[in-house]
């Protein structure tokens, strides 16, 4: 079998790099080219400087729609204002988008999925192979679970990050509440200090930490009298992110136009 052709835009960045160090480590997929903007600095110059080898024969650009043209699926971590421009050169070229790019607004969200109407596009804001099985686990237990069992959902990330919970966090709350029938909001119960009173029954609490260079640690647990059920996910580098998405570029590849997320790559819906 021959290997995907695989592109990356955004190939300078934090996730374009560990792309391409997925792409060029994986038997079944070749590197077909890289895009970036000239502010990035590498525009003109040679993707094997990127990964620190010989060089490719490979000229980083700054033109996507020749990139879709010579590629079997291109993968996209860029920017929001990003977005709209590449799904309509995806629509266009009818090949796989794999788009990790995150913040995008209801405009930018539309143009992705009109997109889909023409081609397979896979978006996910965690393309983390175990994150995703994860929230599938959860899911499941929750749905298994009566309320005598207690949700509890802790998470650890480096002392950089900004919000709290993390998204990941918030998205298995959401898998818990929706398997239980519950509305998210209403029974989340973000942090407890002081004279909090007893828990209440189907509340989902969420605990936080931050240090250190912690990648990002999610565990539930699901306690009860005398048993308790603990799902534990640790990312160790964004490699996990890169190597989901490659997964899920061999995995668009031929598949009918449509908006498909990492359920779908793995097999865990329904
Ligand atoms: P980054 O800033 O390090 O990299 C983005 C790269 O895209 C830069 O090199 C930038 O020059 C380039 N770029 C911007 N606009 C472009 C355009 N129009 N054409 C080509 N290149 C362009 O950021 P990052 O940490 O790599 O993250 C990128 C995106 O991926 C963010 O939205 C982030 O939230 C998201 N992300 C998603 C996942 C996931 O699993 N889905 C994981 C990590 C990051």
């Amino acid at each position: 079998m021959s290997a995907l052709n695989v592109g990356v835009i955004g190939c300078a960045g934090r996730m374009g790099r560990a792309l391409l160090t997925a792409i060029n480590e994986a038997q079944d997929s070749h590197l077909s080219g890289g895009t970036d903007v000239a502010k990035s600095g590498w525009l003109g110059r040679d993707i094997g400087e990127i990964l620190g080898c010989n060089p490719l024969g490979l000229i980083i650009g700054d033109d996507p729609e020749t990139l879709f043209a010579t590629s079997d699926a291109v993968v996209d971590f860029t920017a929001p204002q990003a977005v709209a421009d590449h799904a309509q050169l995806a629509a266009k070229s009818g090949k796989a988008w794999i788009l990790g790019t995150t913040g995008t607004d209801a405009g930018q969200d539309a143009a992705i999925v009109k997109a889909a109407t023409q081609t397979a596009v896979v978006r996910a804001a965690n393309m983390s192979v175990g994150v995703n099985l994860l929230v599938g686990l959860v899911r499941s237990a929750a749905a298994a679970l009566n309320d005598e069992f207690d949700a509890e959902i802790l998470e650890f990330h480096h002392k950089h990050k900004v919000d709290a919970p993390s998204g990941t966090a918030l998205a298995l709350g959401g898998a818990i509440a929706t398997a239980r029938d519950q509305e998210h909001k209403q029974v989340s119960a973000f942090g407890r200090h002081g004279n909090t009173g007893k828990r209440r029954l189907g509340e989902i609490g969420y605990a936080v930490m931050r240090g250190g260079n912690v990648v990002g640690d999610h565990t539930v647990v699901f306690a009860t009298e005398d048993e308790r059920i603990e799902l534990t996910h640790r990312a160790g580098s964004r490699g996990i992110f890169a190597r989901g998405a490659l997964r899920a570029a061999h995995w668009a590849h031929n598949k009918p136009p449509g908006l498909y997320g990492m359920d779908d790559v793995l097999g865990l819906k329904g």
